[in-house]
């Protein structure tokens, strides 16, 4: 059995074969995964199919790509939304720097917002980071002890991660660790703590080797997982083991 922690099995590239999809995530004995929200819709969406299937936890959050019109009141929705609905976290939510970089405060002000929601209803925070590590870095330290936290599909550097797992937070790696080219990422999977590490695919983005450039789905998140068992030269089923305790552990998994 194998966990993934980050799936976004609403979207719409699964419209025409979600069911099948979400067979061969049984098939390939993956035995939980966390659907994550990033918008006022997904949020829903997760939530719907998290009710249509046991083994699937939704979370809620607001993507920092959608800063620009995230008013006051969404804030206060998307708490309404975790009072009033069971999630096991909030996010995906964080600093993107890649797609609009002149709106770093009110990025800023959002990704704050949610850090508190988190820490108010004691619930882990998944953080999306893209070229903006030092930003994030800055914030999380402000709330160092306080706050549970996952840096998702993380791409940084393994100096980094270190900083990230002495606040607290544990690491995930997604698909980019599987690539041939991928230097940083292999080097993050070698030295994270085992108790600090998670997998996640990030469908349907970022497929792993050899599905690099396709749809990616949960079933592949094993890929990931063997790619970690051989980089760290331990046994896959141990690993296996370990990160599904995180998980667990982390998201409180029933
Ligand atoms: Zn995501």
């Amino acid at each position: 059995m194998a966990i993934d922690t980050h799936a976004h099995i609403f979207d719409a590239q699964f419209d025409e074969d979600r069911i099948d999809v979400i067979n061969r995530l049984i098939e390939a004995k993956i035995k939980k995964a966390v659907v994550v929200g990033f918008s006022k819709e997904t949020n829903v969406l997760a939530l719907n199919l998290a009710k249509e299937h046991a083994f699937l936890y939704p979370t809620a959050g607001l993507h920092p790509s959608e800063a620009n019109e995230i008013t006051e009141s969404d804030i206060l929705d998307l708490e309404k939304f975790i009072n009033d609905n069971k999630v096991y976290a909030i996010g995906e939510c964080g600093l993107d720097y890649y797609w609009v970089n002149d709106n770093k405060e009110k990025q800023k002000w959002l990704f704050t917002e949610q850090i508190k929601l988190a820490i108010k209803y004691d619930l882990p925070l998944i953080i999306h980071c893209r070229d903006a590590v030092a930003d994030v870095y800055e914030i999380l330290k402000e709330y160092k002890g306080k706050l549970r936290f996952v840096m998702h599909c993380y791409s940084g550097s393994s100096e980094m991660a270190v900083e990230f797992v002495k606040l607290g937070g544990m690491i995930s790696l997604g698909g980019p660790v599987t690539f041939k080219n991928a230097k940083a990422p292999k080097e993050v999977a070698k030295i994270v703590p085992l108790d600090r590490l998670l997998i996640e695919t990030d469908c349907p983005y970022l497929a792993p080797h050899p599905n690099r450039g396709k749809r990616n789905e949960p079933s592949y998140v094993r890929l990931v997982l063997n790619e970690i068992a051989t980089l760290r030269e331990i046994d896959s089923d141990e690993l296996e083991e370990v990160l599904d305790q995180n998980s667990i552990n982390f998201f409180k998994l029933d």
